[in-house]
Order: C-alpha cells, then structure tokens, then sequence
C-alpha cells in the first residue's frame, strides 16, 4: 500500500490528494499543513467578499474528509520542524505543495517607510491570518496608492472600496471590519508599469470595480492609447481585448461626482516612495512608453502622487525549503514533470506542485491539471518506491520529529468556535483572527515557540 505525504493543504495540495485516491484505489494520504486550518490561500487569500470562490472549500472539504485521506494540521516541515530527511523516511512519497508565500519587491527607495506594505500583508490582515501583523492600516489615510496590475491589485482595490453592509456578511475578523467600515479613503489609485493590454486582472474581476457603490471608476483615454505591438486593438488577444473596452468605457463616461473614486492608471513605473513626516506621503513615477514589443521604456517624465497608504501587489515569489533544492531566479523547486531534481538527477520519492513547481500564476483550477501530472509521474514511480520500507504508522516518526498534529476534528472544532464568535457578533462565521484563539480552539496547548514567534514583515508561510 502506497503511503503519500502532501505538504500543504490549499488548492494544490488537495488536489493533489485527490488525483491520487481517484487514480490509486490503495494508497493511503497524509495532507499536512503548518496552520490548524485547511485550504490556504482559499481561506486565507481568497478575498472575503468572492463568496463563490470561497465556496470552492466545500469541495476541497470533501477531499480532506475522503476515507483514505488524513489531514494533519500545526505541522511544520523545514527548518524548526520536522526535517525533509524525516518525511522521506516515513512516507514512499512526498508532495510538497507549499506555494509561494513571499512578495516581490519594488526596490526602490522608501518601500520601507511605515505606510508602505506589501498587499499580501493587508490581505492577510484582513483574512485573519494568525501571522498577519496587526498594523494599522487605514489610520488617517484619505488616499491609497496600489502599485500593480493583477488580481491581487484589484482585490485590495475593491476591499479599500467597501463599506460595512457588504463586508459584514463576510467571515472577515472584527477588527478588520471596523476598521474597514470606519475607513476615510476617498482616493485609490491603481497603477501598472505598462499599458491597459498588457494588464494581467482579468476582465470578470475588473468589471466588479464598475459596480461598487458610492464609488467612481475614472481612466484616462490618453493612457489607453494602442500598443504598437499589437496594431490596433482588434490585434489584442481576446482577454486583453475585452479588458480595454471595459476600460475604454469607463474612460468615456462622466464621474457622479460620489464619495469615492478608484482611478486606473497606465504606463506609470514607480521609481521611489516619497515620506512626509516620517512615513509615505506620495509615490514618486516615471512616466513610460510602449517599447513596441510588449515592454516598456522611461521617458524622463515624473509624476507624483498622494498616497498616505501604498499596497504593493507585484506578485508572490516562492521561498526555499530548508532541505529541498530551489532555483532562487525563479523561485520554484527544480522538477521534471513533478519530479524534484537533485543536482540535476530526479530524486527518487520527492515531487512538488501548484505554485512551487510552475511559479505564482494562474487561477485556482490551473492547480488541477498540475496536481494531475505531478500524480501521473509519482504513480508511475510507484513500483519502485514502494520497494522501500516505511514505517506502518507515520505519526510516531513524525512526533519523535517534535511535531503535535491537530486532526480533522480540531479543524472542525475551530469551524465551529468560528460559528460561535459571529453568533455572538451578529454575524454569520467570523474568523478566528489568531494562533492563541486557533489552538485554543483546536484543543492543544501551545507551546512557548508559538508564544515567542515574531509576525512576518514580508512573508506569509502559509501552505
Ligand atoms: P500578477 O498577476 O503577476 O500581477 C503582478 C502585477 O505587478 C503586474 O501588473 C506586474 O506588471 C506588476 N509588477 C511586477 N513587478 C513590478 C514592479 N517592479 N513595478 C511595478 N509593477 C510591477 O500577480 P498577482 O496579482 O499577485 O496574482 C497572482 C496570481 O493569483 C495570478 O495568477 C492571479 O490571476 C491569481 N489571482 C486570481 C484571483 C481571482 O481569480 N479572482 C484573485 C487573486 C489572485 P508587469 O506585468 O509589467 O510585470
């Protein structure tokens, strides 16, 4: 009987387990995961406000509950935890499905300045995640810069943008809704280095920015100029198309003169973030022109604009796991076909998807077919990993290893807290916002490392 180690329990990672209990009628499934809680960014990047793709859990629910698929939750993998020597031992095979949890930086001067956070942190703040710093994001900021053009982009832009009656049903911390719902920004500017057809938000999500209340959408007709890469806009590959004439309407009609305002700006390069009194105050651009082949050069034109809050969302970046191979230029573990490579050499026994393996793109679903040739590959090894002893039983190695696993039904004993918190709030479930509340929750102590581990600045290692 196969027995499979999948590491990290978000899209990826489920997916992968499912691949393989659908394909494999014997092999037994361990999804660990450093967080008490399943799911991963579905939970905890996946903005609150897109119930649909939020629902996406129950699916995924139905994985981690299938009768040869165990989830183990609280369990770190790497440096401080159980050692990658040590899953290989207990397991024929292991999955590590740990995604990309670092942002990318702008390097430029003044990203550190108090008001300047990566949007990762201002989404895990307000998806409750038990790492997120408890920054105050919003106080005494009337205007908000988001600097990229992404999903990512759009999300924080539309979270900036919301009001209590539409974040309340959410299952968004407290916190982070009274501070939302009590927010002064009037102003949100979305900025991409390069131009509208080279935007990478799709069309759906940017056309939800159009239908948010009390809230003008402005573009300017000069910045959607055609790119000369493309021709004429009916050379643009059909998203991109359908991406500029949302944009070619909104630039055509006249503001309501509302209380907020979201514009989208085009073909401006950040080149430095300006202080004022001690913290950001504006974004310094450069203004930029289409290179003719999809890029973009500088001009020598410079524009400033006023930003007390700056949310950089340039993208996730993976980070290296203390004992597997990693290509730090591209930030994913070296593989063929799902295979980790060694040096070069498939290792036997190792396997990586989602994020770690392709890098940070894609919609959920990409994480489907990933999983599926990352299974296809390890079941193909199968006869000869399973010439390998392991033990019958994983937990005992993995405890004599340090780690306190917290099973399916300290999961569904947090679901249930959560429940309880948002009854008591007058609301439906509301995230249970941090790790004391989660084991708490869960029924485990915790232990004086999690009392004494510092919040990530710049990462998320969420699984
Ligand atoms: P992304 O799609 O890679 O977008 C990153 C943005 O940052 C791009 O506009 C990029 O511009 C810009 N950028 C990168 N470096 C920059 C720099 N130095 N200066 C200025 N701009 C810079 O990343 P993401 O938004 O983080 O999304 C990650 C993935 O999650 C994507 O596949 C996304 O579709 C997915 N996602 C999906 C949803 C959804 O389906 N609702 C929601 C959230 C995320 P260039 O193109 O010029 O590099």
């Amino acid at each position: 009987m196969l027995r499979v180690a999948v590491v990290g329990s978000g899209p990826s990672g489920v997916y992968t387990a499912q691949s393989l209990v659908q394909q494999d009628p014997d092999v037994r499934v361990d999804v660990l995961d450093r967080l008490p809680c399943p799911y991963g960014l579905v939970r905890y990047g996946v903005a609150p406000d897109h119930e649909k793709i939020k629902s996406l859990q129950g699916s995924l629910r139905t994985v981690l509950e299938h009768e040869r698929v165990r989830f183990l939750g609280g369990i770190e993998v790497g440096a401080g935890g159980v050692p990658v020597t040590r899953l290989a031992e207990s397991y024929h095979a292991v999955v590590y499905c740990v995604g990309a949890a670092a942002d990318r930086r702008l390097g430029i001067p003044g990203e550190e300045l108090p008001g300047s956070w990566s949007a990762t942190e201002f989404v895990s703040w307000y998806s409750a995640h038990p790492d997120a710093v408890t920054g105050s994001f919003l106080a005494g900021v009337r205007s908000a810069v988001v600097i990229g053009v992404g999903n990512v982009a759009v999300d924080v832009t539309r979270i900036l943008a919301r009001g209590r009656a539409e974040l309340s049903p959410t299952d968004m911390p407290q916190t982070a809704l009274t501070a939302l719902a009590a927010s002064g920004v009037t102003d949100i500017g979305m900025v991409g280095r390069r131009g509208p057809s080279q935007a990478r938000f799709t069309t759906k999500e940017l056309r939800e920015l159009g239908s948010l209340p009390d809230t003008d959408v402005l573009v300017d007709e000069a910045e959607l100029a055609p790119d000369p890469a493309y021709g004429d806009p009916s050379g643009l590959p059909a998203a991109q198309r359908r991406n500029v004439e949302v944009l070619r309407g909104w630039a055509a009609s006249p503001a309501l003169g509302v209380r907020r305002r979201i514009r989208l700006r085009f073909f401006l390069r950040p080149v430095e973030l300006i202080a004022d009194a001690g913290r950001v105050g504006a974004v310094r651009f450069e203004r930029t022109a289409p290179d003719g082949s999809g890029g973009v050069t500088g001009t020598g034109r410079y524009e400033e604009v006023e930003a007390q809050l700056v949310l950089r969302s340039v993208g996730y970046r993976g980070v290296p796991l203390e004992g597997l191979p990693f290509d730090a230029e591209r930030g994913t573990v070296p593989h063929l076909a799902g295979r980790v490579l060694r040096s070069g050499a498939v290792a036997p026994g190792e396997y990586v998807a989602g994020w770690i393996k392709r890098g940070p793109t894609g919609v959920i679903g990409t994480n489907r077919s990933c999983a599926k040739e990352t299974v296809t590959s390890l079941l193909e090894d199968a006869p000869a990993l399973l010439r390998r002893p392991v033990p019958e039983d994983p937990l005992p190695p993995l405890r004599a290893a340090g780690a306190e696993p917290v099973g399916w039904d300290g999961w569904l004993a947090i679901e249930r807290a959560e429940a309880e918190l948002g009854a008591s709030l007058g609301r439906g479930a509301v995230k249970l916002p941090d790790w004391d509340a989660l084991w708490a929750a869960a029924g485990r102590e915790r232990t004086a490392d999690r009392y004494t581990r510092p919040p990530h600045r710049s990462s998320r290692h969420s699984v």
